[in-house]
């Protein structure tokens, strides 16, 4: 098969590891960065440029979409959708995946437990959504943030509001989460493909952090994830409607709390922390995502 992998740089980890997985299958690859793509807008011949050439041919693309570019790049992958080329992860799923506002209120009308969250736009209702969501401290994050950076604790009921008086005078779209502490500074990330997790790690903030990102200095141990923290990625996975996904859960009192989805997990900390090769279950699962695209084709 030929697989077109988007991905700003091919020398990073992940994408070189998915490049290695699909030809060590025998496939053919080619990276490219997003944002040399040139999409042409038409009526009815939806095209793209790739620099002066048309787009390589390709069975499926799959999609490593950074955060700093997501409009362009969902608007290269939507192009592709538009042309009749099979995307691994659809612009729509990683959209609604990457804003994490849009993200909680999917997966809490699929009855998916997530910590409780308060958006607001207005300093007159900050006391009110700190009582809605447990008091201080509280966690204050980023709509868009990514690695951990965007997210904050605040200690105090002041603290909490200052700085939301802060990131709304910034312009800032934020929300306010009730503080996990029983996870302590842990959370799982498991990898989703095709609704089945193939690896998962617990990640250790390090001592006086309660990210624990592994960009953030956190430490990732092998485990083996209980049938629950299982069932709850699988779901949420599902219902952004993402074929390949990262998801990161906290351990609350009463089982795992989702806290995110992410469309292009990384896959260095996860294959070294679990041993699991998961760039090959990618590229696995890419194969049989194909055949089943061109099966239902060839029915129509
Ligand atoms: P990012 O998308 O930047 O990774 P997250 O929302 O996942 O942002 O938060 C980063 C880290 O902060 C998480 O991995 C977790 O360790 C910690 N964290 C986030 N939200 C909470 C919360 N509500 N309670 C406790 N810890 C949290
Ligand atoms: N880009 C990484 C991912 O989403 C961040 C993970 C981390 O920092 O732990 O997989």
């Amino acid at each position: 098969m030929r697989f077109l992998v988007l991905s700003r740089n091919a020398t990073l980890y992940s994408t070189s590891r998915l490049v290695l997985a699909a030809r060590s299958r025998g496939h053919e690859v080619t990276v490219a960065d997003p944002l040399d793509f040139h999409i042409v807008v038409s009526r009815r011949r939806p095209s793209m440029f790739l620099g002066d050439r048309p787009v390589p041919r390709a069975d499926l693309v799959i999609p490593r979409i950074g955060a700093s570019i997501t409009n362009y790049g969902l608007a290269v992958v939507r192009q592709f959708d538009m042309m009749g080329v099979p995307v691994l992860n659809t612009a729509v799923a990683i959209a609604r995946s990457r804003d994490k506002l849009r993200a909680m209120q999917l997966l809490t009308r699929k009855d998916i437990d997530v910590p409780r969250t308060v958006c607001a736009k207005t300093p007159d209702s900050v006391d009110l959504a700190l009582k809605f969501i447990g008091g201080a401290p509280a966690i204050v994050k980023l709509q868009q943030g990514a690695q951990g950076i965007g997210t904050m604790i605040a200690e105090t009921p002041q603290a909490v509001t200052s700085l939301l008086e802060t990131l709304w005078a910034m312009g800032q779209d934020i929300i306010l989460q009730e503080y996990i502490a029983e996870s302590k500074g842990r959370d799982y990330r498991a990898i989703v493909v095709g609704q089945r997790v193939v690896a998962a790690m617990r990640r250790q903030a390090k001592q006086g952090e309660f990210r624990s990102n592994l960009h953030r200095g956190g430490l990732g141990v092998r485990v083996n994830l209980d049938r629950r923290y299982c069932q709850a990625a699988i779901s949420a996975v599902r219902v952004m409607g993402l074929e390949v996904a990262g998801v990161d859960m906290l351990e609350g009192r009463d089982g795992p709390k989702i806290l995110e989805i992410n469309s292009s997990p990384g896959l260095e900390g996860i294959e070294r922390t679990s041993g699991v090769d998961v760039a090959g279950a990618i590229i696995l699962h890419a194969e049989r995502f194909v055949m089943r695209k061109s099966k239902r084709n060839a029915k129509k």
